[in-house]
């Protein structure tokens, strides 16, 4: 085993079914005492329900989380923070909420707590996108992971199946390129291992049935140990890709992760510098017989899923653009980045071809 370095999380995270009720014990534990609570307009009445069982804790609602954690939004929550006079922060929803969390968390100094409702991983991470004037800048630093985490797998009844799929597996991408991260180590292969193996399980069993409460538990947990993946090691070409064609043609966060990660894995399968991680994503994926694109191809085709970028509203005409701006800035990857694979693997990804 080669030396290797591990940093950790020093953050305080409660799980399992039901421990929303736990909120105000943990605000006790980070010493917080008014608080507010943050949302997107969609999910006000679950950060009520959060306010209804803090009670006088809670100071006031601000349900304007966004995508993309836009900093004019982020400006108007330090105003209210500021007027409400609050000690602390709780981000309740998927990476849009949680983002604005850390956005204000490290803006004005206050302890965050997060009760995320996707698999995004945000929660789990020190990263942070912001988007001033059009242009989403993302930055690393250690204040900007949560001071705590609470998951209530009661919090994910009301995520469609549709959407527990594509989170679900824009978690599994965190953990694929984990495997084969530059800084990768033995823990993160640990928990990358297992958050994709048992999403892999739970995935398939809540498409069939989204209130099968113990396959809701797995996918949950499964997605937290993906999201330790994202927060731990360096991202390579698949999240770059979905960063830059996101950004480019304003494509659904979830969605874009999905379309590309089998064609992103494709065309890293063969690379020497990841044989290793192919070797272990294979046993992780089930029905890969050994070959990591064919376990990620069966398990859509287990999902049903049918996406595409030019699905996603994407035009032909962009993915030569989106080729020359993901070959443009080189980063980490263990292939070299070549015009002709990576224009072809968009041009699939866009047709909605299977990866090979
Ligand atoms: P989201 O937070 O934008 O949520 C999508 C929609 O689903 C919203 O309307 C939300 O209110 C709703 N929703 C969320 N949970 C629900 C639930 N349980 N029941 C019903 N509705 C629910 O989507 P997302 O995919 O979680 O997050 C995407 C954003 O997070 C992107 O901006 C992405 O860049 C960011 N992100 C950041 C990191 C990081 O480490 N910084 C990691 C992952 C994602």
């Amino acid at each position: 085993m080669d030396s290797f370095e591990y940093v950790s999380a020093p953050h305080r995270v409660v799980f399992g079914r039901g421990t929303l009720q736990e909120l105000p014990s943990m605000l006790e534990k980070i010493k917080v005492k008014a608080v507010l609570i943050l949302c997107t307009p969609q999910q006000v009445s679950t950060a009520e329900e959060v306010k209804a069982i803090i009670g006088d804790t809670g100071i006031a609602i601000f349900s304007e989380a966004t995508m993309h954690t836009p900093t004019h939004i982020t400006d108007k929550a330090v105003l209210v923070a500021q007027e409400k006079g609050v000690d602390g922060i709780v981000s309740v929803g998927g990476g849009s909420t949680v983002g604005l969390g850390k956005a204000l968390s490290i803006r004005t100094g206050l302890p965050h707590l997060c009760i995320p409702t996707t698999y995004a991983g945000s929660e789990m991470t020190p990263i942070l996108g912001e988007t001033e004037n059009g242009r989403k800048v993302t930055r690393r630093d250690p204040r900007i992971l949560p001071t705590a985490v609470l998951y209530d797998v009661e919090l994910f009844k009301t995520l469609p199946v549709t959407m527990t799929v594509y989170s679900g597996i824009n978690a599994i991408a965190h953990a694929v390129e984990a495997l084969y991260a530059t800084n990768r180590n033995p823990i993160i292969d640990l928990l990358a291992y297992e958050g994709i193996r048992t999403l892999c399980i739970a995935l398939p069993l809540l498409q069939a049935d989204g209130n099968d409460p113990a396959a809701r538990q797995q996918a949950l947990y499964g997605a937290w140990l993906c999201g330790m993946c994202l927060g731990a090691v360096d991202m390579a070409l698949h999240h770059k890709l979905c960063h830059t064609l996101g950004g480019m043609f304003n494509l659904p966060h979830a969605e874009t992760h999905v379309v590309l990660l089998p064609h992103a894995l494709a065309y890293n399968a063969t690379a020497p510098a990841a044989a290793g991680a192919m070797v272990k994503l294979a046993a992780a994926l089930p029905e890969a017989e050994g070959d990591p694109v064919r376990g990620i191809n069966a398990l859509y085709q287990r999902l049903g899923i049918d996406l595409s970028l030019k699905g996603l509203g994407m035009s032909e005409g962009g993915v030569d653009e989106a080729c020359d701006v993901a070959i443009a800035n080189p980063y980490k990857n263990p292939r070299v980045l070549e015009r002709e694979g990576i224009r072809e693997l968009i041009r699939r990804a866009w047709a909605g071809e299977a990866a090979k």
